[in-house]
């Protein structure tokens, strides 16, 4: 299938070329010493990862440890409330801990292992990113190093204890604001000592060359087994596709099913408050190009042109910019991105527990929250939204902002 010039059968063949560019969003700006480390990187990606023994370790575990293929389910009651097009959920709240983040940590920790090295490094924010690399290498007997803002760990008592739990290694970060920005600094800083040992692990589909493509790839098994169960269930594909975008991964990973498809493909971005900068994370609808954290994007810019604060009710969707195959992507015009506030979210959120017994993560209510409003235009045909994670970890955080509705 071809799109504004891009033949989307050979499309990731293509996509990123050899140095990591989607067009000209991607790449590798790091300092020079990191980018050797990178490089072993990509290479042990381009030959053990696609080794036959490599893949054949990863389908096991999906199936016997995570507990793939997660199911799609028919969202009947909302379909009916919502009144339009049916609305259907691929359920990534059912992968092992809960949210989809476990499927690249999988890979990458496996990667990890394969390279001989016994180690990862990774930063987080909330911590999902943290738990998912923990488990990760409490499965193959890796160390893990986690850092962490010294504020983050204040606010995210329980992920701090899961990762603990684990254990991981939570290294309290006291720089600046203390916070995801620092903590990914030190990891970084960390890992520049330690490359011959560790491998660097990221939480999304952003970074240096090549994690946006690797994490993107070892996501895609979301959208391969959600077009499949899809036409298995109905005899046919779904007009839309819709998932939530914070870095990307999830959104990249089921995307990746469809783009060779006749079907419209919507990202969804957090509004916030609203948008006023500061207010949301609506990087792709109010950022521009940029680079930060090593990759060249669209980004939310302060005054200085660094990357500016930024707001949403998900702190998983909070950061000030989207991988770069999402900015090529939104170029191209192949997907539509868009935005939902957390007003709208919440009472997705409501929606989805209330009406169909599954209690969502409020970043994966975005995504609910736009297929409500686009089943309603679109009157008739079918959605299918990426429900990235379930919502159990956000209960103290809606019980204590909003109170029970
Ligand atoms: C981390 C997270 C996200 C956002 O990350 P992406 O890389 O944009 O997918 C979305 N949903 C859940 C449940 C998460 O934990």
């Amino acid at each position: 299938m071809k799109h504004n010039g891009i033949e989307f059968d050979t499309y990731f063949k293509n996509y990123p070329d050899k140095n990591g560019f989607f067009g000209k969003y991607g790449g590798c700006y790091i300092p020079e010493e990191l980018k050797r480390a990178m490089e072993e990187i990509a290479e042990a990606y381009r030959t053990i990862a696609k080794s036959g023994k490599f893949i054949a370790e990863l389908r096991r575990i999906r199936k016997e440890f995570q507990g793939r293929p997660t199911p799609v389910s028919y969202l009947e009651r909302l379909s009916a409330k919502v009144g339009g097009a049916q609305i259907y959920v691929k359920r990534e709240d059912l992968n092992h801990t809960g949210a989809h983040k476990l499927n690249h940590c999988m890979g990458e920790a496996l990667l990890a292992k394969y390279m001989g090295k016994k180690k990862v490094i990774g930063e987080t924010g909330a911590g999902q990113h943290g738990v998912a690399l923990a488990t990760a290498s409490a499965y193959f007997g890796l160390e893990c190093d986690i850092y962490m803002g010294a504020v983050d760990i204040q606010k995210q008592a329980p992920n701090v204890a899961r990762m603990k739990i684990l254990g991981a290694n939570v290294i309290e970060v006291t720089e600046g604001l203390q916070t995801l920005k620092e903590a990914a600094d030190a990891a970084f800083a960390a890992y520049a000592k330690e490359y011959k040992d560790a491998i660097y692990c990221i939480g999304s589909v952003i970074g240096p060359h090549p994690f946006p493509m690797m994490v993107r790839d070892f996501q895609s098994i979301v959208g391969m087994e959600a077009r499949e169960q899809f036409v298995e269930m109905t005899g046919e594909l779904p007009d839309a596709v819709v998932a939530c975008v914070g870095g990307g991964s999830n959104a990249m990973g089921m995307f990746s099913g469809f783009l060779n498809y006749p079907v419209d493909i919507y990202g969804i971005e957090p509004l916030g408050r609203g948008t006023k900068l500061g207010d949301h994370a609506a990087s792709l609808q109010y950022g521009s190009e940029g680079i930060m954290h090593g990759f060249n994007s669209i980004m939310l810019k302060d005054e200085n042109g660094d990357p500016a604060p930024v707001y949403s009710v998900a702190s998983g969707l909070d950061y000030p910019s989207s991988g770069p195959e999402h900015a090529f992507l939104r170029d191209l015009g192949r997907v539509k991105y868009d935005v939902i506030d957390d007003e709208e979210t919440l009472e997705a959120f409501y929606a989805l527990a209330r009406l169909e017994g599954i209690i969502p993560a409020i970043e994966s209510s975005h995504a609910v929250a736009y297929a409500m409003k686009l089943a309603k235009e679109m009157k008739t045909g079918s959605i299918l939204v990426n429900l990235s994670g379930r919502g159990d970890k956000d209960m103290d955080f809606i019980i204590e902002k909003y109170g029970i509705r």
